[in-house]
C-alpha cells in the first residue's frame, strides 16, 4: 500500500452468493465490528438483485455498493442485460469487469472487457478490471507478457483523465477459490509490472495514483504481508468476503495508519 499517492480499497466479491435478506443480515453483523476511521475504503460487490437493498444497509456503514459485471450497450433489445447507467442510477459506485470466472464461463474477452470499461466510465462508475494468468500460462513463463497485454486491451483509448477512476485486480486464476495464494512477492512482482505498464501508456503520475488490487484467496491470515507489499493496493476478495467477521479481519489488514 501507498496511501501518499493512492487510495487503499478493499472490496468483496459475493459472486452467486447470498440472498437479500443475508445481504440485511451481514450489514447487521458488520455494524458492530468495522472500525469507525477507515484508512480504506471499503466495497461489497453484490448480485444485481441485491444491489438495492445492500446501498440501504451499507448506506450508514460508509461501506459503498459495487456490482459485478454490466453490459456495455446503453439500452435495447439484450434480453437479460443491465446497464451502466440502471446501475449509476441506483447508486452503485463501482463494478468488476472481467473477472476470471466470466471470461471462463460467459465468453467474455479482452475485447469485450474494453467495451464494458468504457461503458462504465461513460456511465461515472469505476472498474474494477480483474487480469490475471491461469497455472499452465504460469508455468509456461507467459505471465508478465499475458497481464501487461490484458491490462493494454482493457484500457485501450481509455482517456489519461479516465483512466485515473478505473482499478486493476490481479487476479492469478490459479488462486482463486482454491485456497492457494500467491506468495507476496508472486503478488508483488506482477502488480509492480502492472503499474510499469500502465508508466509506459499514461505516465508516471497517473501510474502512481492508481489502485492495483491483488485477489485470490486473500485472508485474515494473508492480508497483512499481501498488502505490505508497495504495489499491492488492497484486495478482491471472494469466500472470505463471505463472513463478516473475516472480512473485517482484512479490513484491519489495510487500514494502519501510514
Ligand atoms: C474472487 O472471486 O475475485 C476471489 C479472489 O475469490 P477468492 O478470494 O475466494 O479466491
Amino acid at each position: 500500500m501507498n496511501r501518499r499517492y493512492r487510495k487503499t480499497i478493499i472490496a468483496g466479491n459475493w459472486k452467486m452468493n447470498k440472498t437479500a435478506s443475508d445481504t440485511k443480515k451481514f450489514a447487521e453483523e458488520l455494524k458492530p465490528i468495522l472500525p469507525r476511521a477507515k484508512w480504506c475504503e471499503v466495497v461489497v460487490c453484490v448480485p444485481f438483485v441485491n444491489i438495492p437493498i445492500a446501498l440501504k444497509a451499507f448506506k450508514d456503514l460508509r461501506v459503498s455498493v459495487g456490482a459485478e459485471n454490466l453490459y456495455y450497450e446503453p439500452s435495447g433489445a439484450y434480453t437479460g442485460e443491465v446497464s451502466a447507467d440502471m446501475l449509476k442510477d441506483l447508486g452503485v459506485k463501482y463494478v468488476i469487469i472481467g473477472h476470471s470466472e466470466r471470461r471462463q464461463y460467459f465468453g467474455e474477452t479482452d475485447i469485450t472487457v474494453n467495451k464494458k470499461v468504457h461503458a462504465a466510465l461513460e456511465a461515472g462508475l469505476h472498474p474494477i478490471i480483474c487480469v490475471g494468468e491461469s497455472l499452465e500460462q504460469r508455468e509456461m513463463g507467459v505471465t508478465m507478457e499475458l497481464i501487461a497485454l490484458q491490462v493494454k486491451s482493457a484500457l485501450a483509448n481509455v482517456a489519461p483523465e479516465k483512466v485515473r477512476k478505473c482499478v486493476i485486480a490481479y487476479e492469478p486464476i490459479w488462486a482463486i477459490g482454491t485456497g492457494r495464494t500467491a506468495t507476496a512477492e508472486q503478488a508483488a512482482e506482477v502488480c509492480t509490472a502492472i503499474r510499469a505498464t500502465i508508466r509506459t501508456l499514461y505516465g508516471a503520475r497517473v501510474a502512481r495514483s492508481i489502485t492495483i488490487q491483488y485477489g485470490g484467496s486473500m485472508n485474515p491470515k494473508n492480508a497483512e504481508e499481501l498488502l505490505a507489499q508497495p504495489d499491492v493496493d488492497g484486495g478482491l476478495i471472494g469466500g472470505a468476503a463471505l463472513k463478516a467477521d473475516q472480512f473485517v479481519d482484512i479490513i484491519n489488514a489495510a487500514n494502519q495508519e501510514q
